[in-house]
């Protein structure tokens, strides 16, 4: 079988977390059956649909490298060919005009819920043939009115859902525009799409778009309807939760791959296997092996597999997506050290490239601000002769490496008679500002000569002031 899917998104905001996880496994699955993945633009609701927020849909994929074969269409531009269907519909005794006005249909919907019944449309113009003059009609779809459908859902198995439950769904409204289930089982049908991937938000839409597909005389697809990304309370994954943009990722330095990573492992998995690379997933994913209910979001795994990422880059790739991130932080790697070089010192200590580029700002300024904290309880009036001896020892150091300015230190200890921690310490929150960094010989060598110095000038200073204030 030639496999089609079809990523379908709704162009009224970002791509969120769900839609990008639908994309990659209607992606994943087209790429390991070598099929066709397909991208839809469905803009029909004209008001909410912007062409930034399709733009953004177009970013967040290439971002994170799913890469369509056919498309985008645009369901606006396919009215022509709804309208045609919609007319075949009437004509096959499928569909029928409905001149039923709003207010009747209110009543309607207020008797049902009073009485603690389902809303749904009474049938009253299933059989009319005359027109009401005046009246501009909707489509309804003629749902079978005895029956069941089933669906053999890939992930949630055999759902059956008898016809009872269905109302007859408007397919085009009185203004003349087609609703959702009509465009899309249309466009499934053209489009010739063998199995729709989508969010389980949709599993109610299916047996009436089952309908419509048999009533047009085409196959009906495979259908896969994946469970929502919750938040940490459980609750369907919101804004509320800090659902953003999957761009935000990008802007908190998490690398594509990972975020990639992540998205499969949130509803499927492979035993107990979290790292995976593109390969990987690419020979792996399989339907059988998404889970049925959902999944939490949970930003700290995220981190955590992104680091796992991180690690097994080169240094030069490690060294560019640095600099990419210092820059979003206007911190130029023009003068400091080699971007590769502090990226691998501080792979191990930073989970994102975010993270990474807020270490590594210090390596590309030439002050740095102290950390009140930390400055209290290191740079006291004890410090200052300690800190003056250090200034004078690595005044007279010319080989401004890690190793030998490690050295250096240590000889400074032990011409004080004092720890290594008496030394490393004050002198950490004079270079650095806080009192967490890599080594301390590292950070001075990154750190460079002149800037080391002039911070250990400036931190005897401040515990000068401080000794003057008392
Ligand atoms: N356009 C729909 C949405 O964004 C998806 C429709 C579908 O996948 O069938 O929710």
């Amino acid at each position: 079988m030639n496999v089609r899917t079809r990523f379908a998104p709704s162009p009224t905001g970002y791509l969120h977390l769900g839609g990008a996880r639908t994309a990659l496994f209607c992606w994943l699955f087209a790429r390991r059956h070598k099929g066709t993945f397909v991208l839809r633009v469905e803009d029909t609701d004209r008001e909410r649909s912007t062409e930034e927020s399709v733009q953004a849909i177009l970013d967040g994929m290439t971002w994170l490298g799913l890469d369509y074969d056919e498309g985008p269409y645009f369901q606006t531009h396919r009215y022509d060919r709804y309208n045609e269907v919609i007319d075949q519909l009437i004509e096959s005794g499928h569909a029928y005009k409905c001149y039923c006005s709003k207010e009747r249909l209110d009543e309607m919907r207020q008797l049902a819920m009073a009485e603690k019944r389902k809303p749904r449309y009474d049938g009253t113009c299933r059989e009319r043939t005359d027109a009401v003059a005046g009246v501009d009609p909707v489509i309804r779809f003629k749902t079978p009115l005895e029956g069941k459908v089933v669906i053999d859902d890939l992930v949630k198995g055999k759902i059956e859902i008898d016809n009872s439950e269905l109302d007859d769904l408007v397919i085009r409204r009185s203004d003349g525009n087609p609703t959702y289930n009509l465009t899309v089982v249309v466009d499934d049908a053209d489009m010739q799409i063998t199995h729709v991937i989508r969010g389980d938000d949709h599993i109610n839409n299916t047996p009436r778009q089952i309908h419509i597909f048999s009533a047009m005389g085409v196959d009906v697809p495979a259908f896969a309807h994946l469970p929502m990304i919750l938040g940490d309370d459980g609750k369907r994954m919101s804004k509320r939760h800090g659902a953003v943009s999957v761009m935000q990722y990008q802007s908190e330095g998490i690398l594509p791959h990972a975020m990639l990573n992540y998205l499969a492992r949130l509803g499927w998995s492979h035993g107990d296997q979290e790292i995976f690379s593109e390969q990987e997933l690419l020979e792996l994913f399989a339907l059988e092996d998404c889970q049925r209910s959902g999944s939490v979001f949970d930003k700290t795994k995220l981190l955590w597999v992104n680091q796992q990422h991180m690690a097994s880059l080169s240094e030069d790739e490690l060294g560019t997506a640095l600099a990419e991130a210092l820059e979003q932080k206007s911190v130029s790697s023009a003068d400091g050290p080699p971007v590769a070089t502090v990226a691998s010192v501080l792979k191990e200590r930073s989970q994102s490239f975010n993270e990474m580029a807020d270490q590594a700002a210090i390596f590309y300024q030439d002050k740095v601000e102290l950390d009140e904290k930390a400055a209290k309880k290191q740079l006291r009036p004890v410090a200052q002769p300690v800190l003056e001896a250090i200034h004078a020892k690595l005044t007279a150091t010319d080989n401004w490496q890690a190793e030998s300015l490690k050295a250096a230190l240590e000889e400074t200890a032990a011409e004080l008679a004092i720890g290594f921690g008496k030394v490393g310490q004050p002198l950490r929150v004079a270079i650095t500002g806080s009192g967490a960094s890599p080594d301390i010989g590292d950070t001075l060598a990154l750190t460079g000569k002149e800037r080391s110095l002039a911070r250990i000038s400036a931190a005897i200073e401040y515990v000068k002031a401080r000794a003057l204030v008392g």
